[in-house]
């Protein structure tokens, strides 16, 4: 059965209800967290819930919750295993529609699950690559605040569908910033370069993992701003997102990235995090 959590309870999905006055609905005043779980226990968790409280510190939502505690019963409801957890927090609902709010307000959280492949469990043959479009970044100034003002990443993802691609890479005043739900990393001459955080992309947990992983390892990265066609002539390009994990991108905008296969780089990658997925869940 699908088990939502809504506002402290436990429920059925078609049993939990929100207001039509929550600002989350009316303004996508809220923000959200996508957390993998494999074999029920929570992938980077630690720095989910940190990025979570940035959020809400951003948007001033006030809420003290034991979120692991909220969580971790939530997966066990829904039988654990393999699962991605959504979870969302909204300023809450007034008693009419009105941009202004007091601080009165409850906020409303939700979470939910669904299931999910494990990635590092099955393999690098069966990572598919993708293909990406480049398109214009119409997004505001403040990505690095997961709000689900997510209309404009709607938009691109769309549009790359269209154009029979898996992502849209986007592009602001020349630089490349990100995909519409992914982190964008591209090699050249063994290096691996990604564009600067800041408040332009959003600080991805799988991202800083990379970078953690490239430092331990010694492998050469540098955060940089990325042109076009510097993107274009990288002999490899990958994404990366907490339920996608690391991806190689072999065509973008119809154009093959280098030999069009999966890259040696993004092979010793993705082992590298097989490697780091075993630790935490065998303590190994
Ligand atoms: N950038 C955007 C816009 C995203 O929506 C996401 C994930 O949803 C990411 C990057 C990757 O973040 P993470 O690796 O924490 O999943």
């Amino acid at each position: 059965m699908n088990i939502v959590y809504l506002n402290g309870e436990y429920l059925p999905a078609d049993k939990a209800k929100i207001s039509v006055f929550d600002r989350g609905f009316l303004f996508g005043d809220s923000v959200y967290e996508v957390i993998p779980f494999y074999q029920g226990v929570g992938f980077r968790l630690t720095e989910h819930l940190a990025r979570l409280e940035y959020s809400l510190r951003a948007l001033q939502i006030q809420t003290c919750q034991d979120w692991e505690a909220i969580l971790n019963l939530l997966v066990s409801q829904n039988g654990g295993g393999n699962l991605s957890v959504y979870l969302q927090i909204t300023r809450g609902a007034g008693d009419s529609r009105s941009h202004r709010y007091g601080d009165d307000l409850s906020p409303t959280v939700f979470a939910c699950c669904t299931p999910i492949k494990d990635i590092y469990t099955a393999g690098p043959d069966d990572i598919v690559p993708m293909k990406v479009i480049v398109t214009a970044d119409l997004r505001w100034h403040r990505c690095d605040v997961k709000s689900t003002c997510l209309l404009p990443n709607i938009m691109v993802v769309h549009q790359a569908q269209a154009q029979d691609a898996d992502e849209a890479l986007m592009m602001r005043d020349g630089k490349l910033t990100e995909g519409s739900s992914c982190n964008v990393f591209i090699v050249l001459q063994g290096v691996i370069y990604t564009p600067k955080r800041g408040s332009e992309i959003l600080g991805g947990t799988t991202r800083e993992l990379i970078m953690q992983l490239a430092d331990e390892h010694a492998i050469p990265s540098q955060e940089v701003d990325i042109d076009y066609e510097m993107l274009k002539t990288a002999d490899e390009v990958w994404i990366s997102s907490s339920t996608r994990g690391v991806v190689p991108v072999i065509e973008i905008d119809g154009d093959q990235v280098g030999d069009g296969e999966k890259g040696p780089l993004w092979s010793t990658m993705f082992e590298l995090f097989i490697r780091y997925q075993q630790k935490l869940m065998t303590g190994e």
